[in-house]
């Protein structure tokens, strides 16, 4: 099947049945409810009006974590839900979610010092259950200095190293989406949630626009429940069913910064007033991390502020890492999200002190998940799939039985068959036997598709020209642009270069340069014209455009 023919297929499907679910929003709420839902024998479709993790799920600071800082609100629930869901991911999922060793210094004025830290972090590795890599060490000055030499030293007392995880949200996100569809669920990004329809004051189903074909006609989605996870788009939704709003957002904003301009050794948390901001390694750049302020415009029009770069650097990193003089020019990419926050029951001081906890809102018919984070992603979608179910069998007059979320013991699809970090590893070594394919290129896709990355060298070894990188630099290679047409339903150039190969992030260009030759692929799986070929180059152009909006107002 070509890609427009199994989304032809997916377009009859969609408008043909009946499904017990119909999730709004592909972001890793959505997609982790369509998995667990199918999972346990529902049938479910799942739509997104843009691409999957186009919204705040490509947009986070990629970790899996407990959040070490809820235990100063004494949030100890969120902290064990996400220290544990954190075990079960590096489990399920080795490929996507990695170890990463975190460096919190304590300086002399700062509080809580150095003492009340490493209790705080008894308390952090006791909640995971002792789960963590290793636990937590306290160190003394002189040799935090040593283990990262670039931090500021004057008032240092020491610090703590302790371990949380990292992971590819954009991917985690995909491949979630991508067990749904092999458990059946019809998928389809690029399709929009217009209106919902009603009987007797219930919702019955959702009018569909094909966002890819506009002057079609929309159609109906018919569903027994409606489930909206559209995060920052939840109160468009609602509105659309007579509800009301729930949301607060708040705009977080990301640096990217070659690691010669910051070289560290961990990601580092550097505290500022009552939030942290972090500087993550990230191979050969640094990421830095993140702002949070409330917003109330339009979710697609966030972008980062020539004020975000100079509260980050100037304000923050530059402190901490005084001789590295960051300034805007050394900024090669930004993103910008937006955290779908619940509105707090009293005004609260700042972003930063709103809860992260989600909420889940049931009407027959009409199911709302808001809030949350990508760590506990599983476990709000079992949730949420326990509220169905309840109105399933309540409609049904408990005609079904249906079993309970089992997804803590299915691995994501790349995560099948590989035995932990050392099946991780050894893959890549495998994989850089192929001819062609070097050392840091196998490791690059074992660490990206896991299982899968076998698919991506068996196309390599079909057309050897598609071993070619996309970057000298960087490890990205030409075959992953066709997979993504053709196994990843990616449809725009930004689908490719923005998630899926995210040169948009990782290239000293943003992939400008490489965007010709990554389109011309696309162009050629998707029959584009050479006029639909130039609007992708320049509608890629103009994203590159929006991240780096914050130069023009400098
Ligand atoms: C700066 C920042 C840093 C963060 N860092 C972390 C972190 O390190 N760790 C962590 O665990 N969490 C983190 N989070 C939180 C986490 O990213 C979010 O909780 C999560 O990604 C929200 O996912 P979602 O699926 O609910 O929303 P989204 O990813 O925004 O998905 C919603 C989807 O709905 C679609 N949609 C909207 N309207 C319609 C419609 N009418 N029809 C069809 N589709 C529609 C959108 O296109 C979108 O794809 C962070 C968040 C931010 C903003």
């Amino acid at each position: 099947l070509t890609a427009a023919e199994a989304r032809a297929a997916l377009l009859r499907r969609l408008e043909g049945e009946t499904f017990d679910v119909l999730v709004v929003g592909g972001g890793i709420t959505g997609a982790g409810v369509a998995r667990d839902a199918a999972l346990r024998g529902l049938t479910c479709a799942l739509v997104d009006k843009g691409d999957y993790a186009s919204g705040t799920s490509s947009k986070s600071s990629k970790l899996i974590h407990g959040g070490l800082r809820y235990l100063e609100h004494a949030q100890f629930r969120l902290v064990f839900e996400g220290t544990n869901e954190r075990a079960l991911l590096m489990r399920l999922a080795p490929h996507l979610v990695r170890p990463l060793e975190f460096l919190m210094p304590a300086y002399r004025h700062q509080k809580p010092g150095l003492f009340v830290l490493d209790c705080g972090l008894w308390i952090y590795d006791a909640l995971s259950k002792f789960s963590s890599p290793k636990l937590h060490r306290t160190v003394r000055a002189e040799r935090l200095s040593k283990l990262e030499p670039g931090l500021l030293k004057e008032g240092l007392e020491g610090g703590i190293l302790y371990y949380d995880c990292m992971t590819d949200d954009a991917r985690l996100t995909l491949e979630t989406v991508l067990d749904a569809r092999a458990l059946g669920v019809p998928a389809l990004n690029y399709a929009r949630v217009a209106r919902l329809v009603k009987q007797a004051g219930r919702v019955v189903g959702a009018e569909v626009v094909d966002v890819l074909a506009p002057d079609a006609r929309p159609f109906l989605v018919r569903a027994k429940v409606v489930v909206n996870a559209t995060g920052p788009w939840s109160d468009a939704v609602r509105r659309l069913a007579d509800e009301p709003s729930i949301l607060s957002a708040s705009k977080g904003v990301h640096l990217i910064v070659d690691a010669a301009r910051l070289p560290i050794r961990h990601a580092v948390v550097m505290r500022e007033r009552n939030r942290v901001v972090f500087t993550i390694p990230w191979s050969d750049r640094t990421v830095i991390g993140t702002t949070d302020t409330f917003y109330n415009q339009a979710p697609e029009d966030v972008a980062c502020d020539a004020a975000d770069v100079e509260y980050l650097l100037e304000r923050v990193t530059n402190h901490y890492f005084p001789d590295a003089r960051l300034g805007p020019d050394d900024v090669l990419a930004t993103w910008a999200g937006l955290r779908p926050l619940l509105k707090p029951a009293s005004q609260a001081a700042s972003a930063s002190d709103v809860s992260r906890e989600h909420e889940i809102l049931s009407r027959p018919g009409f199911v709302t998940i808001a809030g949350g984070k990508l760590t506990t992603y599983r476990r709000m979608a079992a949730e949420v799939v326990d509220a169905l179910v309840a109105q399933l069998a309540v409609a049904q007059r408990g005609a079904t039985a249906v079993a309970p979320s089992h997804t803590e013991e299915r691995p994501l699809p790349g995560g099948a068959g590989l035995d932990g970090y050392a099946g991780v590893a050894r893959l890549a070594e495998e994989l850089a036997q192929t001819p062609g394919v070097d050392a840091a290129v196998a490791k690059h896709l074992a660490s990206t598709y896991g299982a899968r990355a076998p698919e991506l060298v068996g196309l390599m070894r079909e057309t050897p020209p598609l071993a070619e990188r996309l970057d000298p630099e960087l490890a990205y290679v030409l075959a992953q642009v066709d997979h993504a047409v053709e196994s990843e339903q990616a449809v725009h150039l930004d689908d490719v270069l923005g998630r899926r190969v995210p040169l948009l992030l990782r290239a000293r260009d943003q992939g400008l340069g490489a965007a010709a030759k990554a389109a011309a692929r696309m162009a050629a799986r998707l029959a584009w014209s050479a006029d639909e070929l130039a609007r992708e180059l320049a509608a890629y152009r103009a994203l590159v455009d929006v991240t780096r909006r914050f130069r023009r107002a400098g």
